[in-house]
Parts: C-alpha cells; sequence; structure tokens
C-alpha cells in the first residue's frame, strides 16, 4: 500500500541523496581533489622550491607540487576510488603579500593569474538539483506502474475500480437464523434465494422474478442484516457496495464503477448484488430549473438506470437495495423492471422483540430464570439495533456488578439506560428541587392511574439521567396497541399535562421541568386535528402529511394561513382543557398525591406494584 506515510518517507529518502551527493560524490566525479592549506604551508613549501605551477583569482592561490609521488598521494583512500587519475590540488586565501611575485618567481614556478573558475549558476542548479529529481521522477513512475499492476500488492492506483466487496458463503457468516422475527421479508427473500438455485423451476411456467428489490424501513431494523443472511443462504457470489462509496472525490467516477460492478456482476451471474442506502445516490434527481452541485450524483443515478435495463432478467442477477427514506427515492428507480419490488422491514412487534432478545441473548451468559417478555413489553417502540444494545448493555452491567450471569435487573436496567440514558448518581439536587420533581412525577402517575383507557404505571423514579431527566414515570401497556382511540389521545395529553398541574397545585407556581411534556402534548394534540380527523371543527380533513414514515415524525402542513391560524387554536383549546381535566383529577386526589409524592422523596423509585398498593390504601 501507498499510504501518506510512504510517501514522505520516499522524500526524505530523495532529500538525503540530494544531500549526499552535492557534498561527497560530485566533487570527486567531476573535478580535481582540492586540499585547502595554511598560507605559512604554501610559503615553506614555495621556499623549499617544491611548487610546480601556482594559479591565482581573486580570491584563492591554488598550487601543484613538483612530481613527487609521496605528497601526490590521496589522503582519502575512500573518495580516491572515483579520482586516481587526478592529480592532488592545493589551495589557500590569497593575501595582500606585496612580496608574493618576488618569492615566485624565485621559487622557479610557473605562476598565471586566472580568472576564478565558476561553473555557470545554471549548470550547477541542473547538476546538483535536476539530476536527482529526474532520477526520482523515473523510479516514481516506475513503482506507480509496479502497484498499478498489482506487484507490490496496493490499489492505489486503480482509481475508478469498483471496490464492491465479493461476500461469499462462509463469509458474511449470517444466516436467516440471525434475524428474528421479520418473517414476511424473509419469505420474499427465500424466494430470491431459490430462484437463484432453480432457475429452471421459474422458467417452466413461465414465471420472471423481478429484477430488483428494495429494502425499506427505519433505520436498524435489520435490512443490512437480512441482505448480509441472504448472502449466507445463497450459494451465489454477493457483490455488496454502499450508495456512498458511489460518490467519489472526482466528477465521473461513481458513474465508472457503476458500469464496473454490473461488468463484474454479469460475469459472475448468477449472483446478488446488494447496494446498501441507496438514497445517497437515488434522490429524486432536480426538475431542471437548479443545476450544479449534483451533476455528479445524477450521472450515477443515471448509470445505475441504464445498467439495470441493460441485462437480462433471466441470467440471474438479482439486485437487492435498502433505504430508510423511499419517499426521497427518484421516482424512475421504482418503476416496473427495476427496483419494482418492496420488502417492508418494519419495527418489530412485540413478538419480534422478544424473539430478537432472545437471538442476541444466545451470545452471553443469561440466567435460566430471565423474562424476555417482559422486557419485550416494556420496550414498544424500539428498533432491532436498540434491542441489541440493550442485551449488551445488560451484559456490561452484570460485569460491572461483579456476576458471570445477566440477570432480569440488569436487563431493566439497560431498558432505561437506553430510554433514558445512564444514572448521573453524582448529581445534587437540592431538597427543595427534589420535591417538586417527586410531585411533578407522582402527578403523572396518579392521572395515569385514575383515568380509564391508559397504560398501567410501570415504575416512578425521581433518579436524574444523563439525558437531562431528572425523573420518569414509565408506563407499559399490557398488550401491544396498533389503534389509539380519541379518548386515549385525549388521555395521553391529559397525562402529560399532569406533572405541571401538580406542581401547580402543591407549589402555586410551576417550572421549566414540563418543556418535554408540553412538547409531547402539543405533538399529539396537532396530530388529532391535522392528521387524525379527531376534531369536531374539521373533521376527515388532512392538513399535514408525514414526509418520511420511517424517520421521526417531521410533518409538512398545506393549508391556507387562515386555517392554519384555526388549527393554532384548536390545538391550544384541546390542550388546555386536557391540562383542566388533569387539574380536577389531582384536586380531588390531593391526599394520596401527598402521600406518594413523601414515599417516593424518600424511596427514590417506585415500582408498579407498590404504587398500586399505595393507591388501593
Ligand atoms: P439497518 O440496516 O436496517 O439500519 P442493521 O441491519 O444494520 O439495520 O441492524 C443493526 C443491528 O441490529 C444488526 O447488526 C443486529 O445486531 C440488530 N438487529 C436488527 N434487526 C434484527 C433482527 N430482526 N434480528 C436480530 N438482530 C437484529
Ligand atoms: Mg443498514
Ligand atoms: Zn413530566
Amino acid at each position: 500500500m501507498f499510504t501518506k506515510k510512504g510517501k514522505i518517507f520516499y522524500i526524505v529518502i530523495g532529500l538525503a541523496v540530494i544531500f549526499l551527493m552535492n557534498y561527497f560524490v560530485f566533487p570527486f566525479m567531476f573535478g580535481d581533489s582540492v586540499k585547502e592549506v595554511s598560507y605559512d604551508a604554501f610559503l615553506s613549501e614555495l621556499k623549499n622550491k617544491n611548487i610546480d605551477s601556482v594559479e591565482i583569482d581573486g580570491e584563492y592561490i591554488t598550487y601543484k607540487l613538483k612530481n613527487n609521488e609521496e605528497s601526490n598521494k590521496k589522503s582519502n583512500l575512500f573518495f580516491g576510488i572515483f579520482s586516481d587519475d587526478n592529480i592532488q590540488l592545493y589551495k589557500t586565501g590569497y593575501m595582500d603579500d606585496p612580496n608574493l611575485i618576488e618569492k615566485l618567481s624565485d621559487s622557479g614556478a610557473k605562476f598565471a593569474k586566472v580568472q576564478p573558475e565558476e561553473m555557470s549558476p545554471i549548470l550547477s542548479i541542473i547538476l546538483s538539483y535536476g539530476i536527482p529529481i529526474a532520477i526520482m521522477i523515473f523510479f516514481w513512475r516506475f513503482l506507480s506502474k509496479q502497484i498499478a499492476k498489482g506487484g507490490l500488492g496496493g490499489n492505489a492506483m486503480t482509481f475508478g475500480k469498483s471496490n464492491a466487496k465479493i461476500y461469499v458463503k462462509a463469509q458474511t457468516g449470517k444466516t436467516f437464523a440471525d434475524v428474528a422475527g421479520q418473517d414476511e421479508a424473509k419469505e420474499a427473500l427465500t424466494e430470491i434465494v431459490d430462484f437463484l438455485h432453480n432457475p429452471k423451476k421459474y422458467a417452466a411456467i413461465g414465471a420472471i422474478l423481478p429484477k430488483g428489490a428494495l429494502l425499506v424501513g427505519p433505520p436498524g431494523t435489520g435490512k443490512t442484516l437480512l441482505a448480509q443472511a441472504v448472502a449466507g443462504e445463497a450459494n451465489v457470489p454477493f457483490f455488496s457496495i454502499s450508495g456512498s462509496e458511489f460518490v467519489e472525490m472526482f466528477v465521473g467516477m461513481g458513474a465508472a464503477k457503476v458500469r464496473d460492478l454490473f461488468k463484474q456482476a454479469n460475469e459472475k451471474a448468477p449472483c446478488i448484488v446488494f447496494i446498501d442506502e441507496i438514497d445517497t445516490i437515488g434522490k429524486k434527481r432536480d426538475s431542471g430549473h437548479v443545476s450544479g452541485g449534483n451533476d455528479e450524483r445524477e450521472q450515477t443515478l443515471n448509470q445505475l438506470l441504464t445498467e439495470m435495463d441493460g441485462f437480462d432478467g433471466k441470467k440471474g442477477v438479482v439486485i437487492l437495495a435498502a433505504t430508510n427514506r423511499p419517499d426521497s427515492l427518484d421516482k424512475a428507480l421504482l418503476r416496473p423492471g427495476r427496483f419494482d419490488r418492496r420488502i417492508p422491514v418494519e419495527l418489530p412487534d412485540s413478538k419480534g422483540r422478544e424473539a430478537i432478545l432472545q437471538v442476541h441473548a444466545k451470545k452471553v451468559n443469561i440466567a435460566d430464570e430471565v423474562n424476555f417478555k417482559a422486557i419485550a413489553n416494556a420496550t414498544s417502540g424500539a428498533s432491532g439495533a436498540e434491542l441489541a444494545n440493550i442485551i449488551n448493555e445488560a451484559a456490561l452491567r452484570a460485569v460491572r456488578m461483579g456476576r458471570i450471569e445477566v440477570e432480569q435487573s440488569d436487563l431493566e436496567e439497560s431498558v432505561e439506560v437506553i430510554l433514558a440514558g445512564y444514572q448521573r448518581k453524582g448529581m445534587v439536587i437540592s431538597e427543595k428541587e427534589k420535591e417538586i420533581i417527586a410531585y411533578h412525577e407522582v402527578g403523572h402517575a396518579l392521572v395515569a392511574a385514575l383515568q380509564k383507557n391508559s397504560a398501567p404505571v410501570h415504575k416512578i423514579t425521581i433518579i436524574p439521567r444523563t439525558s437531562g431527566a431528572l425523573g420518569y414515570t414509565m408506563q407499559v401497556e399490557e398488550d401491544e396497541k396498533f389503534l389509539m382511540s380519541r379518548e386515549e389521545a385525549f388521555n395521553k395529553i391529559v397525562t402529560f399535562t399532569a406533572g405541571r398541574a401538580a406542581e401547580k397545585l402543591m407549589f402555586s407556581t410551576f417550572t421549566s421541568g414540563a418543556s418535554n411534556d408540553i412538547e409531547q402534548a402539543t405533538k399529539i394534540a396537532r396530530a388529532m386535528i391535522t392528521r387524525y380527523g379527531m376534531s369536531d371543527e374539521f373533521g376527515m380533513v388532512a392538513f399535514e402529511t408525514l414526509s418520511n414514515p420511517y424517520l421521526g415524525d417531521d410533518t409538512s402542513l398545506s393549508c391556507s394561513n387562515e386555517t392554519a391560524a384555526k388549527i393554532d387554536n384548536e390545538v391550544i383549546k384541546l390542550v388546555s382543557s386536557a391540562y383542566e381535566k388533569a387539574e380536577d383529577i389531582l384536586r380531588n386526589n390531593m391526599q394520596k398525591l401527598n402521600s406518594i409524592a413523601r414515599y417516593l422523596i424518600e424511596k427514590e423509585t417506585i415500582t408498579g406494584d407498590e404504587f398500586m398498593d399505595l393507591l388501593e390504601c
């Protein structure tokens, strides 16, 4: 591999070579060796008439001794190799010596004045820097070629080549057994696997399998996992690439990668191509008026569409893709003949959650008496990824506690960690604030318990959490609910407003602690009016639509300004009537509010059963 570090290494080596050449090699290769001596050494040689000839320039006196074997021997053995035939020269600084000429002629030496012997500056630069650099460039290109050929095992120079990983059975190690729940998705994918194994069975009856299937669902529901399981189940090559890998530094490379990927796939057919997070390249194309930055992505998408049309479905290349924003995909991708089959991968129901917990529990040491059903019930709305995380958090907690098995309490605590963050044991809360928090939480719990149609209280706590919650009340439905009646929706709002109502009744003032409750209450109230058709004023008219059902509840409003104002009024009316109801319930149960709140301040956490006992006594 040619990493950045590698490049720096070569540059350093190159500079070192230039340095060495300049100082040691060139002077011996391209000239006589010159030894510097002192002026008085020169004078004494002159006196002894040992000097053969002298050259004087403005700065130096350079002289040659008479042919005397001994004195002409090279002083330096190693460098002498380069300059065996050269004659030893001596030089000394020129001094303003008025008797010099006289002394010279006395000694009988030949002497002359010369121009300073200097290489032209251009030539000297070329020699000392140009040649080494040229040599380096030559080596660089040579290395690059070797690398491109794969000679050195790297791939830095293979720009634009698809880097889709090929998975075969053994490599992902995942099978359908690793995917819990998601039975419909597994069934649809099994059909595809079966087709790749027995295409004749399908051809005999004239059935053509769709070229592409799109896995859609919220994040963390196991789309990527399902695709890996398909790779494990099908005994065919499996190309996997993520949408973001197509978006390259260089324009046109994304399209080239798509082309290359499909070329490889065609060669390996029957096989499966999996494009994860396809929305990164498959977003709706601009309608023409705005252009610029997105050209690269559009080219890539166009290439993908072309390739999908181009290949023969019967040959056995199946394209899978996954996304959690199907709404943002270009319509052209969803056209028949492309990704015309959608495989929904939804959030698991309580049975699915139980199964997912069990699959992941196999990887850890877990106590026999653990009740997965209870955990599944308490995690309504959790995705597979979150459930996997809960098991892991529980295992970590068991280790912290010095145990060798995961127990129910570990699982329960880790559910809360996932929902509300870790406990903040070090946080100091004043007695006064603790009191307010306790009344607030008991307010929620009491109102929830005293209304019909609301989920039973599971736990009340005033231990602060890292998410910022200072306390909370957990409610858990007995059975999974898929529908919400108008009464239930309203009762939820009442329960949300009850925290503030309790503060107000008890302390005649209120705090900022209800901000999250207010948000939630408003959200439900708005949805009742604009989406669920639950208001008398408007009836069954949709003013808001969810922009993406899989990613949060962002909505887009479509109505006149007048209606928008009316909607706001309705929301205000609905929430304030809910608040009044909460206040009423609490006012009629002040005694219970007091006694339970006192108990909570003392214990900090109350379980659902304890709460029901306190309520009934
Ligand atoms: P997605 O691609 O839908 O965002 P992933 O496939 O990456 O989600 O899932 C993340 C992790 O969550 C998986 O590696 C797996 O551990 C866990 N997971 C999600 N769904 C399931 C499931 N149905 N069964 C078992 N594990 C699951
Ligand atoms: Mg994924
Ligand atoms: Zn609250």
